[in-house]
């Protein structure tokens, strides 16, 4: 190896592979010299596979370098992660990597602990460990459903919040490390989005405010600025009521957007005062039956469980699910989405067999009425293959999402987030088949 890790170049300052934020474990070959290990008082540990391997973080990794680089293990002369692949062929320069690997540091020295204490792991595991489970965990109910939570408060600071889909900058930078998406590709999907932005004026709409505010909130909720979105769409009510009255079902549908947008922004329990209000008001100007007034009755059901109450939330989605049904909308769009939502707090509230029963009797629904490709058929694919995993069976969740992820690849590619997420699902699920360390 021309320039291996640890010596000079980007890996000084850097030792993500070696302090656990990567790897728990470095396999070891059989003619490795574990002498100079054992002298610097490294951690030995056999893999159930077998292998001997250094425990990470390694105690030869001190003062931001390896201790022992002349004589270090086959393994750590081996290994080099995507951006030293990068930086080494010339595709990244130093400047871009050492900025890159600081604000990386940074971030795991924020998120880290808080992740640890929000899955009640074990303090050791590795970063990207960590980002997988809290990945999985998302991937209970859908990555494409409108209500899951898409953002967890990772402990106060604005900063400290990781938004789970789509990647923003903070899990763009994990991903980069984890091999999902380049830095490149995702700054290009967002960059496009700015570019959107600052295109929706007012003289670009022919002096129509109404659709430079629209455009502008709908950007800004696409690019995970939720408050943002949420600001701008009080105004659009605001304007709304003026000029088209309070009435109108565009200012009802704005009202809408503003509810979902203040919860996506961290304020569930006053996205559910502001759902239940409209809920009201369309009630009564449009009356009961109205696919509004359902769709406001969905999204409560949602707002109540995000709230922390996923018993009501279960209550009020079969209630509703009664009444769809009595009306004989069986297989309506917002039935089929109901029934995911009343899966998903099923699967919050009761055991996991019931739930993996409702996930695979709605995919069967959704097979039989959309098209295989369409993303509500493929969320249900990626909820029937976690729950499966949630009763016991790692190996079927683990071939269910490989053959749900291929599929993706297909119709979004490799980088899609979408994607990326079910990836590491399946080797979230893969790992629980077979233990062994990286
Ligand atoms: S993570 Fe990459 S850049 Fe950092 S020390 Fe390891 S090989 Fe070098
Ligand atoms: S021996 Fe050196 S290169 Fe290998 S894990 Fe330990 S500190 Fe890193």
């Amino acid at each position: 190896m021309d320039e291996p890790a640890l010596t000079g170049g980007i890996c000084v300052g850097c030792g993500i592979c070696c302090d656990g934020t990567l790897f728990r474990t470095a396999a070891l070959l059989d003619s490795d010299d574990t002498a100079p290990l054992e002298s610097a008082r490294v951690t030995l540990v056999t893999r159930p596979s077998g292998e001997r391997a250094i425990s990470l973080p390694c105690t030869a990794f001190r003062d931001q370098c390896c201790s022992i680089y002349d004589v270090r293990p086959h393994i750590c002369r081996a290994y080099k992660c995507q951006l030293l692949q990068g930086y080494e062929a010339g595709d990244v320069s130093y400047e871009d990597a050492s900025g890159l690997i600081s604000a990386t540091l940074a971030l795991r020295d924020r998120v880290k602990p808080v992740l640890v204490r929000l899955l009640a792991v074990d303090e050791r595991a590795a970063l990207e460990e960590l980002f997988r489970l809290l990945l999985a965990r998302f991937e209970m109910g859908s990555p494409f459903a409108r209500p899951l939570p898409r953002k967890v408060d990772l402990g106060g600071h604005p900063d400290d919040v990781l938004d789970v889909l789509p990647m923003t900058e903070p899990a763009s930078r994990l991903a980069l490390l984890a091999g999902g998406a380049t830095v490149g590709e995702l700054a290009t999907r967002q960059a496009d989005l700015l570019r959107r932005y600052h295109f929706a004026t007012d003289a670009e709409h022919g002096g129509d405010r109404d659709g430079t505010l629209a455009e502008r909130a709908s950007v800004s909720h696409h690019l995970g600025d939720f408050e943002m979105a949420r600001s701008l769409g009080v105004e659009l009510v605001d304007l709304r009521t003026d000029t088209l009255g309070p009435e109108h079902v565009d200012t009802l549908d704005a009202r809408e957007c503003v509810a979902v947008w203040t919860g996506q922004a961290g304020n569930p329990m006053r996205a559910r005062e502001l759902h239940a209000d409209l809920l009201a008001d369309r009630s009564r100007i449009l009356g009961e039956t109205h696919d509004s007034t359902l769709g406001s009755r969905h999204e409560l059901v949602d707002w109540t469980g995000l709230c922390g109450d996923p018993e009501e939330a279960l209550r009020l989605g079969l209630e509703l699910l009664t009444d769809l049904v009595r009306a004989g909308r069986d297989d309506h769009s917002g039935t089929l989405a109901l029934r995911h939502s009343v899966a998903y707090w099923t699967g919050v509230s009761k055991e996991a067999s019931v739930t993996l029963r409702l996930y695979v009797e709605l995919l069967t629904d959704r097979q039989r009425l959309l098209a295989e490709d369409h993303s509500d058929t493929l969320a249900t694919r990626s909820a029937v293959a976690y729950w499966t995993g949630a009763v016991g069976d790692p190996q079927a969740a683990c071939d269910l999402a490989s053959e749900l992820l291929l599929d993706l690849v297909r119709t979004s590619g490799a980088n899609d987030p979408v994607t990326v997420a079910v990836g590491r699902a399946a080797a979230f699920w893969s790992r629980q088949c077979d233990p062994p360390e990286p």
